[in-house]
């Protein structure tokens, strides 16, 4: 019988399990992580290393391990590191290198391949008061506890019209989430970006340094300029304690919602996209795509301005669809256990972000009792230190 079985080997699941054993709350013979992909934090190191972040939005204290500090403390011993680049700005934003290393190194030294499954879940059923997990290989875990740990990035938002353009003329258009992206550098030129927030920024950024003066980014909002995605207070109890006290669940939704600057970007990033397009290498437009027509190596995109772009590749920028992730699996699992679930679908949790006696969840599916910080790397801390210290 196994101790904990973790759902999910993403950022969330990965800081459970360092809290969980960095506590000495199990062992890596006590603890599985369960994830499809071949080695832990592939979606993040996808996702990322695909629009060439250079630097975290999040400060250097928001890692996966336990102290504050450790992120510092490792780029000081490995000397390969320097303050100035590594750590960006007033806020010390770290490198996605250094921060990724630094994951790399602490699941070394906890061992956490040892603990690591590669196979999806597809089942979780209470059984004489333990936990039996069905995997997609067959396997069957038998394990006190479970944490659900899996995030929203499987679920690609792509805008209506996008849909029958990808099905028809599957290479002109990508979401830059695809798993099966192909190298920007294959792509057709022109490119059009389809988003106005940090991953749309990331990429412009990147793709004109690759084809200077062949970028469109096409957003249909004025830029939203904040250093955060939410506002620093909801990390600590000034914000969260009146929060929980939210008894009705559709007001915290609301409350999750108002909080959350969408789509926004810091303002570093706003000034580099300023001068890209000074220097001629960018352009920036305002609408909304109504319609297209594909022409040969080309698709016309119709704004509702009464405008119109041609484009090579479009790429969406466009995020993620905000319903409960995992539903197909999940939903059947809320029925046959009975789990409680709010208006929009998301679990109704207690104060120990239990779901059911010894089912926890973090990340995404833990925001109605976290907050709007939950999908993030701090919310990931709020949550393996509230699952660690049971
Ligand atoms: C480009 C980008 C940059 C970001 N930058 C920052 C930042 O600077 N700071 C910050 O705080 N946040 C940032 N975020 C937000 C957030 O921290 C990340 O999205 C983070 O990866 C979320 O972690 P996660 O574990 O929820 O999701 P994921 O990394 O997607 O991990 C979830 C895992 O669950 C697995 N899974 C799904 N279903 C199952 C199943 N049935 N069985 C087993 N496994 C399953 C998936 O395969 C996946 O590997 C960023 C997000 C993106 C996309």
């Amino acid at each position: 019988m196994l101790k904990w079985v973790i759902v999910g080997g993403g950022i969330q699941g990965i800081t459970v399990a360092s809290f969980l054993l960095k506590k000495k709350k199990t062992s890596t013979n006590q603890l599985r992580i369960i994830d499809p992909n071949p080695n832990p934090l592939d979606n993040w190191k996808r996702c990322t290393s695909s629009i060439s972040m250079p630097h975290l939005r999040s400060p250097s204290v928001h890692h996966i391990d336990t102290e504050p500090f450790s992120l510092q403390s490792f780029s000081k011993k490995e000397h390969k590191y320097h303050p100035n680049t590594d750590f960006y700005g007033r806020y010390k934003r770290p490198s996605l290198e250094m921060f990724n290393d630094h994951c790399d190194h602490l699941m070394e030294e906890l061992d956490i391949p040892q603990s690591y499954v590669a196979s999806k879940v597809k089942n979780i059923e209470k059984k004489d008061g333990y936990w039996r997990v069905h995997l997609q290989s067959g396997e069957v875990l038998e394990t006190e506890k479970v944490v659900i740990a899996i995030g929203i990035s499987d679920q690609l938002h792509l805008p209506d019209w996008s849909k029958d353009l990808k099905q028809d003329h599957p290479n002109s258009l990508y979401h830059v989430f695809d798993k099966d992206l192909p190298l920007l550098e294959s792509m057709i030129a022109p490119f059009i970006i389809i988003g106005g927030g940090i991953t749309a920024t990331h990429l412009a950024i990147k793709l004109a340094s690759l084809f200077p003066g062949e970028v469109t980014m096409l957003k249909r909002h004025p830029f939203r300029v904040h250093d955060f995605d939410s506002n620093p207070e909801w990390l600590g109890p000034k914000r969260r304690q009146p929060f929980v006290q939210i008894k009705d669940y559709e007001k915290r939704r609301k409350t999750i919602r108002a909080a959350r600057h969408k789509g926004s970007i810091p303002s570093e990033l706003r000034n580099r996209l300023s001068h890209l397009v000074r220097t001629e290498k960018l352009k920036i437009e305002d609408g909304t795509v109504k319609d297209y027509k594909v022409q040969p190596n080309k698709v016309e995109l119709f704004l509702d301005n009464g405008e119109s772009i041609i484009g090579g590749t479009i790429l969406l920028a466009t995020g993620f669809e905000q319903g409960l992730p995992g539903r197909e699996w999940l939903e059947p699992v809320i029925k046959q256990e009975n789990l409680p679930c709010a208006k929009c679908g998301y679990p109704i949790v207690n104060n120990m972000l239990e779901w059911a006696p010894n089912l926890f969840v973090s990340g995404a599916l833990a925001e109605l009792e976290v907050g709007p910080i939950a999908r993030n790397i701090s919310g990931a801390r709020v949550a393996a230190n509230i699952i660690s210290s049971i």
